[in-house]
């Protein structure tokens, strides 16, 4: 089980998702905007943050900066647009994965699985005595 941080605006697609990890025994909470989200995840300290690129607020990538300023927390964007030099942009702002809009629940959740597999990898690999 994932404790999920989820911002997303779109009252169905946060319905959706909220179902989804809720089915696979994820405990999440949603912002439906930038700051909102922002304050959400410093004080819920998720596993994994989702986060929609097309937010009314901030845009997405700001946001994205913004979480990278205070958290290492795992980030996985949920974009609109297929869009190569946007999608190089947001790895390079420090997102993990993404996610190309509208994604399968299935998608949704192998990229959860890979981004907590790698943060656990990595957070052992801290405990480790040098
Ligand atoms: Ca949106």
């Amino acid at each position: 089980m994932a404790h999920v941080v989820l911002i997303e605006d779109d009252p169905g697609i946060r319905t959706a998702v909220l179902r989804t990890l809720a089915k696979h025994g994820h405990a999440a909470e949603a912002a439906t905007n930038g700051l909102d989200g922002l304050q959400l995840l410093l004080t819920e300290e998720p596993d994994v943050v989702i986060l929609d690129l097309g937010l009314p607020d901030v845009p997405g990538d700001r946001l994205l900066g913004m979480i990278r300023a205070v958290s290492q927390v795992p980030v996985i964007v949920a974009t609109a647009r297929d869009d190569e030099q946007m999608i190089v942009k947001l790895l390079d702002a420090g997102a993990d994965d993404y996610l190309v809009k509208p994604f399968q629940p299935a998608q949704l959740e192998a990229r959860m699985r890979a981004v907590l597999r790698r943060s656990a990898a990595a957070a052992e690999e801290l405990a480790e005595p040098a």
